[in-house]
């Protein structure tokens, strides 16, 4: 059975990205927690780095997914731009824009733009420490930006089906792999 770690980013002292009221933390938290829960329900094992709002590293991180041997891993945040509504949209990190991990990232991307987000595609970075230092496909997805009033509005009115296009993306990729 596959195993999957989800880690939603940021947390405790680190809210991440903050828009009025909104961090980023918060955010992240309640939708790893749900696309962990719809993936569990299709019976992949989930690792998550965290289930409460406590601060880990991202080198703790990556080292706790590598310990408990994750076959791929999902890290969930939310973008931010310099200027409110400057961008929307989803995006997909990996270390290497050929291999596998794209592959998961294109198959979350493709079902986050079909509930409406501008996709902003799959894009390469070597200098995050979950991507670079998992031994496991790797895919840090940012779920819109949290300075963006309509990605805001989708992701609150769409939160379960952002969360279950997530998992489907997750799903698709184990099962084909
Ligand atoms: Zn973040």
């Amino acid at each position: 059975m596959a195993l999957v770690v989800i880690d939603a980013g940021h947390g405790g002292a680190n809210p991440g990205a903050v828009y009025g009221g909104r961090r980023e933390k918060d955010d992240v938290l309640a939708l790893s927690m749900e696309v962990g829960n719809i993936l569990e329900r299709n019976g992949v094992d989930v690792y998550y780095t965290r289930t409460s709002d406590v601060y880990e590293s991202p080198a703790q991180k990556t080292e706790e997914a590598n310990a408990v041997r994750g076959d791929y891993f999902v890290s969930i945040h939310r973008n931010s731009s310099p200027y409110p509504n400057q961008y929307a949209g989803v995006e997909s990190l990996v270390y290497n824009r050929y291999g596998e991990a794209a592959r998961l990232a294109e198959n979350i991307n493709a079902r986050l733009e079909e509930l409406g987000f501008a996709n902003q595609g799959v894009n390469e970075r070597k200098d995050l420490v979950v991507l670079s230092g998992s031994q496991m496909p790797a895919v840090l997805t940012e779920v819109g930006f949290i300075n963006s009033d309509s990605d805001n509005r989708l992701f609150d009115e769409r939160f379960n089906d952002i969360a279950k296009a997530i998992a489907d993306g997750i799903l698709a990729t184990v099962w084909s792999s």
